[in-house]
Protein backbone atom coordinates (compact mmCIF):
# COMPACT_ATOMS: atom_id res chain seq x y z
CA UNK A 1 0.00 0.00 0.00
CA UNK A 2 1.61 3.42 -0.68
CA UNK A 3 1.42 4.83 2.35
CA UNK A 4 3.33 2.12 4.02
CA UNK A 5 5.90 2.79 1.34
CA UNK A 6 5.98 6.64 2.90
CA UNK A 7 6.81 5.51 6.11
CA UNK A 8 9.63 2.34 4.52
CA UNK A 9 11.02 5.23 2.73
CA UNK A 10 11.59 7.54 6.18
CA UNK A 11 13.51 4.73 7.81
CA UNK A 12 15.75 4.79 5.38
CA UNK A 13 16.22 8.48 5.10
CA UNK A 14 15.92 8.03 1.02
CA UNK A 15 15.79 11.96 0.25
CA UNK A 16 13.74 11.25 -3.07
CA UNK A 17 10.11 11.53 -4.67
CA UNK A 18 9.26 8.49 -5.32
CA UNK A 19 5.57 7.64 -4.80
CA UNK A 20 4.65 11.70 -5.13
CA UNK A 21 4.35 12.91 -8.87
CA UNK A 22 6.88 15.68 -9.56
CA UNK A 23 5.73 16.92 -13.12
CA UNK A 24 7.53 19.13 -15.24
CA UNK A 25 5.88 21.76 -16.68
CA UNK A 26 6.41 20.50 -20.17
CA UNK A 27 4.81 17.00 -18.99
CA UNK A 28 1.83 19.01 -17.83
CA UNK A 29 1.09 21.10 -20.70
CA UNK A 30 1.88 18.07 -22.98
CA UNK A 31 -1.08 16.37 -21.62
CA UNK A 32 -1.29 15.84 -17.82
CA UNK A 33 -4.61 18.07 -17.45
CA UNK A 34 -6.79 15.94 -20.40
CA UNK A 35 -5.84 12.74 -18.34
CA UNK A 36 -6.90 14.46 -15.11
CA UNK A 37 -10.44 15.12 -16.28
CA UNK A 38 -11.18 11.31 -16.15
CA UNK A 39 -11.28 11.74 -12.22
CA UNK A 40 -15.25 11.76 -11.67
CA UNK A 41 -15.45 15.00 -8.73
CA UNK A 42 -18.71 15.21 -7.18
CA UNK A 43 -19.29 19.10 -6.24
CA UNK A 44 -18.38 20.18 -10.05
CA UNK A 45 -21.03 19.88 -12.58
CA UNK A 46 -20.09 19.42 -16.23
CA UNK A 47 -20.83 22.16 -18.78
CA UNK A 48 -22.10 24.54 -16.37
CA UNK A 49 -20.12 27.67 -16.64
CA UNK A 50 -20.32 30.37 -14.52
CA UNK A 51 -18.47 33.60 -13.86
CA UNK A 52 -15.10 33.56 -12.85
CA UNK A 53 -14.64 34.71 -8.79
CA UNK A 54 -11.61 36.21 -6.54
CA UNK A 55 -12.36 35.65 -3.01
CA UNK A 56 -9.54 37.31 -0.52
CA UNK A 57 -8.45 35.12 1.95
CA UNK A 58 -6.33 36.73 4.02
CA UNK A 59 -5.23 40.29 3.48
CA UNK A 60 -2.71 40.38 6.59
CA UNK A 61 0.88 40.79 5.75
CA UNK A 62 3.32 38.78 7.84
CA UNK A 63 3.13 35.44 9.59
CA UNK A 64 2.17 37.21 13.33
CA UNK A 65 -1.44 35.85 14.03
CA UNK A 66 -4.01 38.70 14.00
CA UNK A 67 -7.75 39.12 15.46
CA UNK A 68 -8.12 41.30 12.45
CA UNK A 69 -7.09 39.56 9.27
CA UNK A 70 -5.32 36.08 8.37
CA UNK A 71 -2.40 35.55 6.45
CA UNK A 72 -2.02 35.69 2.62
CA UNK A 73 -4.64 33.16 0.50
CA UNK A 74 -6.73 33.95 -2.13
CA UNK A 75 -8.83 31.74 -4.30
CA UNK A 76 -10.12 31.99 -7.71
CA UNK A 77 -12.95 29.83 -8.34
CA UNK A 78 -14.25 28.96 -12.06
CA UNK A 79 -17.22 26.24 -12.81
CA UNK A 80 -16.30 24.84 -9.27
CA UNK A 81 -12.91 24.43 -9.80
CA UNK A 82 -10.60 26.44 -6.74
CA UNK A 83 -7.39 27.91 -7.62
CA UNK A 84 -5.66 29.15 -4.37
CA UNK A 85 -3.23 31.22 -4.62
CA UNK A 86 -0.82 31.40 -1.21
CA UNK A 87 -1.36 29.01 1.90
CA UNK A 88 -1.32 31.45 5.22
CA UNK A 89 -2.21 30.21 8.32
CA UNK A 90 -5.74 29.29 8.32
CA UNK A 91 -6.51 29.08 4.90
CA UNK A 92 -8.38 25.84 5.03
CA UNK A 93 -10.77 27.49 7.64
CA UNK A 94 -11.45 30.43 5.27
CA UNK A 95 -11.93 28.74 2.53
CA UNK A 96 -14.58 27.39 4.99
CA UNK A 97 -16.32 30.77 6.00
CA UNK A 98 -16.06 31.95 2.08
CA UNK A 99 -18.65 28.83 1.52
CA UNK A 100 -16.15 27.48 -0.52
CA UNK A 101 -15.96 23.62 -0.54
CA UNK A 102 -13.09 22.48 0.02
CA UNK A 103 -13.13 19.08 -2.26
CA UNK A 104 -13.59 21.22 -5.38
CA UNK A 105 -9.48 22.47 -4.48
CA UNK A 106 -7.64 21.76 -7.85
CA UNK A 107 -4.24 24.04 -8.08
CA UNK A 108 -2.61 25.77 -5.51
CA UNK A 109 0.10 28.07 -6.60
CA UNK A 110 2.69 29.72 -4.12
CA UNK A 111 4.22 32.82 -4.77
CA UNK A 112 7.50 32.57 -2.47
CA UNK A 113 8.39 30.18 0.29
CA UNK A 114 8.14 32.60 3.56
CA UNK A 115 5.59 31.55 6.35
CA UNK A 116 3.07 34.13 5.68
CA UNK A 117 2.52 32.61 2.35
CA UNK A 118 2.92 28.76 2.83
CA UNK A 119 2.01 28.43 6.31
CA UNK A 120 -0.60 25.94 5.96
CA UNK A 121 0.25 24.44 2.55
CA UNK A 122 0.21 20.87 3.30
CA UNK A 123 -2.72 21.52 5.82
CA UNK A 124 -4.81 23.39 3.26
CA UNK A 125 -4.29 19.81 1.49
CA UNK A 126 -4.82 17.39 4.45
CA UNK A 127 -7.50 19.00 5.52
CA UNK A 128 -9.44 19.08 2.01
CA UNK A 129 -8.68 15.24 2.08
CA UNK A 130 -11.03 15.09 5.58
CA UNK A 131 -13.60 16.55 4.09
CA UNK A 132 -13.96 14.58 1.15
CA UNK A 133 -11.07 15.59 -1.49
CA UNK A 134 -10.56 12.50 -4.07
CA UNK A 135 -9.58 13.90 -7.08
CA UNK A 136 -6.13 15.44 -8.18
CA UNK A 137 -4.08 18.78 -6.82
CA UNK A 138 -1.49 20.80 -8.92
CA UNK A 139 0.48 22.38 -6.81
CA UNK A 140 3.14 25.32 -7.65
CA UNK A 141 5.57 27.03 -6.73
CA UNK A 142 9.87 27.85 -6.27
CA UNK A 143 11.51 25.09 -4.26
CA UNK A 144 11.94 23.23 -1.97
CA UNK A 145 8.18 22.54 -2.76
CA UNK A 146 8.96 19.13 -3.70
CA UNK A 147 10.43 18.11 0.08
CA UNK A 148 8.37 20.40 1.54
CA UNK A 149 5.54 18.16 0.42
CA UNK A 150 7.09 14.76 0.56
CA UNK A 151 8.38 15.75 4.28
CA UNK A 152 4.81 17.13 5.23
CA UNK A 153 3.00 13.49 4.27
CA UNK A 154 6.06 12.23 6.06
CA UNK A 155 5.27 13.81 9.15
CA UNK A 156 1.62 13.05 8.85
CA UNK A 157 1.64 9.58 7.58
CA UNK A 158 0.30 8.40 10.82
CA UNK A 159 -2.83 10.45 10.54
CA UNK A 160 -2.89 9.37 6.77
CA UNK A 161 -2.58 6.05 6.83
CA UNK A 162 -4.95 5.62 9.92
CA UNK A 163 -7.58 6.99 7.54
CA UNK A 164 -7.07 5.08 4.76
CA UNK A 165 -7.44 1.81 6.75
CA UNK A 166 -9.79 2.71 9.13
CA UNK A 167 -12.37 5.35 6.97
CA UNK A 168 -11.70 3.72 3.28
CA UNK A 169 -10.40 7.55 1.93
CA UNK A 170 -8.40 6.73 -1.03
CA UNK A 171 -5.35 7.31 -0.68
CA UNK A 172 -3.58 10.85 -0.52
CA UNK A 173 -0.03 10.97 -1.62
CA UNK A 174 -0.95 10.26 -4.87
CA UNK A 175 -3.66 12.86 -5.62
CA UNK A 176 -0.64 15.70 -5.25
CA UNK A 177 1.23 16.30 -8.11
CA UNK A 178 4.16 18.74 -7.24
CA UNK A 179 5.30 21.09 -9.97
CA UNK A 180 8.79 23.18 -8.75
CA UNK A 181 9.09 26.76 -10.44
CA UNK A 182 12.29 28.20 -11.24
CA UNK A 183 11.46 30.59 -14.00
CA UNK A 184 8.45 32.25 -15.41
CA UNK A 185 6.56 31.59 -18.36
CA UNK A 186 3.40 29.78 -19.38
CA UNK A 187 2.47 27.35 -17.04
CA UNK A 188 -0.67 25.57 -17.91
CA UNK A 189 -3.51 26.47 -20.52
CA UNK A 190 -6.98 24.61 -20.62
CA UNK A 191 -10.49 25.10 -21.17
CA UNK A 192 -11.00 27.24 -18.16
CA UNK A 193 -7.90 29.00 -17.94
CA UNK A 194 -4.64 29.99 -18.61
CA UNK A 195 -2.35 30.53 -16.59
CA UNK A 196 1.60 32.71 -16.54
CA UNK A 197 3.97 33.54 -13.92
CA UNK A 198 6.61 35.61 -13.87
CA UNK A 199 9.41 35.94 -11.38
CA UNK A 200 9.42 39.36 -9.31
CA UNK A 201 12.01 40.88 -6.55
CA UNK A 202 11.44 39.78 -3.51
CA UNK A 203 14.67 39.92 -1.83
CA UNK A 204 16.25 37.81 -0.53
CA UNK A 205 13.56 35.18 -1.30
CA UNK A 206 14.67 34.15 -4.88
CA UNK A 207 12.61 32.60 -6.96
CA UNK A 208 9.18 34.54 -5.87
CA UNK A 209 6.83 34.30 -8.26
CA UNK A 210 3.67 36.45 -9.62
CA UNK A 211 0.79 34.88 -11.09
CA UNK A 212 -1.71 35.73 -13.87
CA UNK A 213 -5.46 33.65 -14.94
CA UNK A 214 -7.09 34.43 -17.84
CA UNK A 215 -10.46 33.09 -18.04
CA UNK A 216 -13.07 34.19 -20.50
CA UNK A 217 -14.58 36.41 -18.61
CA UNK A 218 -11.57 38.35 -16.70
CA UNK A 219 -7.57 38.08 -16.32
CA UNK A 220 -6.95 38.43 -12.42
CA UNK A 221 -3.17 39.10 -11.20
CA UNK A 222 -1.60 38.41 -8.06
CA UNK A 223 1.67 40.02 -7.01
CA UNK A 224 2.98 37.95 -4.34
CA UNK A 225 5.42 39.91 -2.39
CA UNK A 226 7.51 41.99 -4.67
CA UNK A 227 9.12 45.12 -4.46
CA UNK A 228 8.18 47.61 -7.28
CA UNK A 229 8.35 45.29 -10.63
CA UNK A 230 8.87 46.11 -14.17
CA UNK A 231 8.14 42.32 -14.81
CA UNK A 232 4.74 42.76 -12.76
CA UNK A 233 3.77 45.64 -14.95
CA UNK A 234 4.27 43.60 -17.63
CA UNK A 235 2.95 40.32 -16.61
CA UNK A 236 0.33 42.63 -15.71
CA UNK A 237 -0.83 44.60 -18.96
CA UNK A 238 -4.54 44.98 -19.62
CA UNK A 239 -5.33 42.71 -16.87
CA UNK A 240 -9.37 43.48 -15.09
CA UNK A 241 -7.66 43.12 -11.09
CA UNK A 242 -4.37 43.14 -9.65
CA UNK A 243 -4.23 42.20 -6.25
CA UNK A 244 -0.69 43.79 -5.28
CA UNK A 245 0.97 43.52 -1.84
CA UNK A 246 1.16 46.87 -0.15
CA UNK A 247 3.15 48.60 2.25
CA UNK A 248 1.62 52.11 3.80
CA UNK A 249 5.38 53.69 4.21
CA UNK A 250 4.62 55.90 7.22
CA UNK A 251 3.37 53.35 9.62
CA UNK A 252 6.41 50.99 9.25
CA UNK A 253 8.19 52.42 12.38
CA UNK A 254 5.21 51.89 14.24
CA UNK A 255 4.87 48.39 12.92
CA UNK A 256 8.70 47.19 13.53
CA UNK A 257 8.60 48.78 17.37
CA UNK A 258 6.31 45.82 18.43
CA UNK A 259 8.08 43.15 16.96
CA UNK A 260 10.83 42.67 18.95
CA UNK A 261 12.83 39.93 17.89
CA UNK A 262 13.82 40.87 13.96
CA UNK A 263 16.26 43.75 14.39
CA UNK A 264 16.30 44.05 10.48
CA UNK A 265 12.89 43.94 9.99
CA UNK A 266 12.27 47.56 8.51
CA UNK A 267 15.48 47.20 6.31
CA UNK A 268 13.65 44.12 5.22
CA UNK A 269 10.14 45.49 4.80
CA UNK A 270 11.63 48.29 2.64
CA UNK A 271 13.70 46.36 0.21
CA UNK A 272 10.95 43.75 -0.40
CA UNK A 273 8.15 45.29 -0.46
CA UNK A 274 5.76 47.91 -2.60
CA UNK A 275 4.59 51.40 -1.42
CA UNK A 276 1.15 51.66 -1.86
CA UNK A 277 1.82 55.04 -3.47
CA UNK A 278 4.19 52.03 -6.00
CA UNK A 279 1.57 49.66 -6.22
CA UNK A 280 -0.47 52.28 -8.04
CA UNK A 281 2.08 53.55 -10.27
CA UNK A 282 2.30 49.59 -11.10
CA UNK A 283 -1.33 49.48 -11.67
CA UNK A 284 -1.11 52.57 -14.09
CA UNK A 285 1.64 51.41 -16.15
CA UNK A 286 0.14 47.92 -16.56
CA UNK A 287 -3.02 49.28 -17.34
CA UNK A 288 -5.09 47.55 -14.87
CA UNK A 289 -8.77 48.17 -14.69
CA UNK A 290 -9.10 47.66 -10.14
CA UNK A 291 -6.31 47.84 -8.38
CA UNK A 292 -6.88 45.55 -5.12
CA UNK A 293 -4.31 46.00 -1.93
CA UNK A 294 -3.56 43.39 -0.18
CA UNK A 295 -0.99 41.75 2.25
CA UNK A 296 -1.19 44.99 3.72
CA UNK A 297 1.90 46.13 6.07
CA UNK A 298 1.17 47.16 8.88
CA UNK A 299 -2.02 44.84 8.87
CA UNK A 300 -3.69 46.05 12.42
CA UNK A 301 -2.73 49.33 12.46
CA UNK A 302 -5.71 51.62 13.86
CA UNK A 303 -4.01 55.11 12.71
CA UNK A 304 -4.26 53.77 9.66
CA UNK A 305 -7.28 53.81 7.47
CA UNK A 306 -8.46 52.38 4.69
CA UNK A 307 -8.60 56.04 2.99
CA UNK A 308 -5.46 56.33 3.94
CA UNK A 309 -4.30 52.94 2.04
CA UNK A 310 -6.65 54.42 -1.35
CA UNK A 311 -5.36 58.24 -1.18
CA UNK A 312 -1.80 56.98 -1.15
CA UNK A 313 -2.37 54.49 -3.97
CA UNK A 314 -4.53 57.03 -6.49
CA UNK A 315 -1.73 59.37 -6.05
CA UNK A 316 -0.01 57.47 -9.41
CA UNK A 317 -3.65 55.44 -10.52
CA UNK A 318 -6.44 56.71 -12.44
CA UNK A 319 -8.51 53.36 -11.99
CA UNK A 320 -10.58 51.62 -9.30
CA UNK A 321 -9.19 51.35 -6.02
CA UNK A 322 -9.90 48.58 -3.18
CA UNK A 323 -8.56 48.08 0.36
CA UNK A 324 -8.40 44.56 0.50
CA UNK A 325 -10.65 42.73 3.74
CA UNK A 326 -11.04 39.12 4.70
CA UNK A 327 -13.38 37.17 2.74
CA UNK A 328 -13.98 39.71 0.36
CA UNK A 329 -15.13 38.84 -2.99
CA UNK A 330 -14.01 40.76 -5.48
ZN1 LIG B 1 7.40 37.44 1.62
Amino acid sequence: MFDERVVARSKTGLPTVLSMPVCSRRAFLAGTVTSMRAFSHPFRTQGQTTRTRLILLGTGGGPRPRKASSASAQVIIRNNTAYVIDCGNGVARQLVFANVPLPTLRHIFLTHQHSDHNADYGNLIWLAWTTGLRTPVDAWGPPPLAKMTRLFFEMNAYDINTRVADEGRVPLVPLVRVHELREGGLLMRDDQMTITATVVDHPPVVPAFAYRFDAADRSIVISGDTARSDKLVKLAQGADLLVHSAVYSPAVDRLVARVPNAPALKRSIIAGQTSAEDAGRVAQAAGVKTLVLSHLIPADDPEVTEQMWIEAARMHFGGSVIVGKDLLEV
